[in-house]
């Protein structure tokens, strides 16, 4: 008899993990803490709530985002098929309803006769012999990250990042603003505040001397490079954020006729575009200090919050001590990391994992030999690279280009661009994923 695999954790991996078995004839128990045990951060009761922006990346093949996606479409991901019926305009990026989504994704888990949804917190790793997917993600609940480090036997890692305000529509004054994408990329979607060189750097001098969420001392310090706090980022430089998030290229002001001094972008974050979100504006701003900082810019001076932007503790184990490059532990056969636990980062990194570990368990729990992907693929490399980066100074990582097996350079004639190169790299990972999945009947 085929045993009933646990998978702990319904966000984004876990319910992508989920459904793949599930849909294999695979019995699933999936425990979720939430409603009954928040994490801070989650605002729906619903499975594989998108947490904070609401935008899944670019689609275009030659962005590291964009390949993901096709990859995972090709691999059949139940959450971006049920992610494109609450797509919202973006340009080419693809965002999404969050909140309908996640409403959506509950609802798909509970009407899958081979799920069984348990609310509970898990405080305990299942027996050893049990079939079990931690996918508890960057908020794992204390307790159960306590016990997890009996099975690491290493203290957790953890870095803090920070989430971006959200802006209620009808409080924004747009007549001084402008729709636009940079360089007129697909629909003109943002809405974009234009500051001029002065409005710039009375911006910036506030922002710097806004007081911050104090860090408990041991913490400070710990920012994830990638997703820097605005005012971290501010005081690296007074020009830092024009050349950051605030960077004007691309973009013109259609009541001056002029590229502005630097723009902040408001990007929708519902379908009812109810909401708008800062981007590029995670920050540990106390909130009062938020609503002043911000509504000193121009159209945000009567701004309601929906939500301010805040920190967060991010937990992960160290993968390259951990598990292989299927995702699974090296020290149990039975037990699978997934998610932004197992050392990935981001929401679509967080369901190729979940997508890959539902696979690889399918196949374990029915007695077949697990198959890594090939490292010319974008999922393969990702999970190669997690498996085996230098331990000492892991990091959860983004799939990028940087991770592909390289092209053979051609022998003569021109060479390609930058982009042309990614686009050849991201079409033989298409073809060879395909031929993969064809064969390996995966
Ligand atoms: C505040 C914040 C903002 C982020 N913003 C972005 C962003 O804008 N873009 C981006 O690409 N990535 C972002 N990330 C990173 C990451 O992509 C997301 O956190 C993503 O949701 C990770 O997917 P996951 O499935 O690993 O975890 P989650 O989606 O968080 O799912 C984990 C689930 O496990 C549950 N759980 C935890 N402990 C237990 C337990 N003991 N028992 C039972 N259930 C438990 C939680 O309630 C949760 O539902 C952000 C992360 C955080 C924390």
């Amino acid at each position: 008899m085929i045993p009933t695999v646990q998978v702990i954790g319904a966000g984004l991996a876990g319910s992508e993990a989920a459904l793949q078995m599930a849909d294999r004839g695979v019995r699933v128990k999936l425990y979720e803490m939430r409603p009954e045990t928040g994490t801070g951060i989650h605002e729906t009761p619903f499975a594989g709530e998108m947490v904070c922006s609401n935008s899944l990346g670019s689609t275009e093949l030659h962005s590291a985002s964009g390949l993901l996606k096709a990859e995972l479409n090709l691999l059949g991901s139940r959450f971006l098929q049920s992610a494109a019926q609450f797509r919202v305009p973006a340009g080419s990026s693809f965002s999404v309803d969050r909140h309908q989504l996640a409403e959506n994704m509950e609802k798909c888990l509970a009407a899958h006769p081979a799920i069984e949804m348990i609310r509970e917190e898990t405080r305990e790793l299942p027996e050893a012999d049990a079939p079990v997917i931690v996918a508890t993600g960057p908020l794992t609940s204390p307790v159960f990250a306590r016990r997890l480090t009996r099975f690491t036997q290493r203290r957790h890692l953890f870095f803090y990042d920070a989430t971006s305000p959200i802006i209620r529509c009808d409080s924004i004054d747009s007549s001084r603003l402008f729709r636009g994408t940079r360089y007129d990329k697909g629909e003109a979607d943002f809405l974009n505040i234009p500051l001029d060189e002065k409005a710039y750097h009375e911006f910036v001098s506030n922002l710097v001397q806004a007081e911050t969420v104090a860090l408990p001392d041991f913490e400070k310090g710990i920012f994830f490079e990638a997703c820097l706090p605005v005012e971290e980022i501010a005081r690296r430089g007074p020009m830092s954020l024009a050349f950051g998030p605030l960077k004007p290229v691309g973009l013109k002001d259609p009541h001056t006729g002029n590229m502005p001094f630097a723009a902040i972008q408001l990007r929708q974050d519902d379908i009812r575009e109810s909401f708008y979100q800062m981007v590029g504006f995670q920050t540990r701003l106390k909130w009062g200090e938020q609503q002043r900082v911000f509504r000193t810019l121009p159209g945000l001076q009567n701004a309601e919050f929906e939500r301010f932007g805040r920190m967060h503790r991010n937990t992960y184990i160290n993968a390259p001590l951990i598990l292989d490059a299927t995702g699974r532990a090296r020290k149990r056969d039975s037990l699978f990391f997934a998610g932004q636990i197992s050392g990935v980062e981001g929401y679509v990194e967080s369901i190729c994992s979940g997508l890959l570990a539902g696979r690889q368990m399918a196949r374990y729990v029915t007695g077949r030999p697990l198959l890594p992907l090939p490292r010319e693929t974008a999922c393969g490399s990702l999970l190669d690279y997690v498996s085996s980066a230098d331990w000492k100074n892991f990091r959860p990582t983004k799939f990028s280009f940087g991770l592909l097996a390289p092209l053979d350079s051609p022998r003569e004639g021109r060479k390609p661009s930058k982009r042309e190169r990614k686009e050849q790299q991201a079409q033989r990972a298409l073809e060879i994923l395909d031929q993969w999945i064809r064969r390996e009947e995966f």
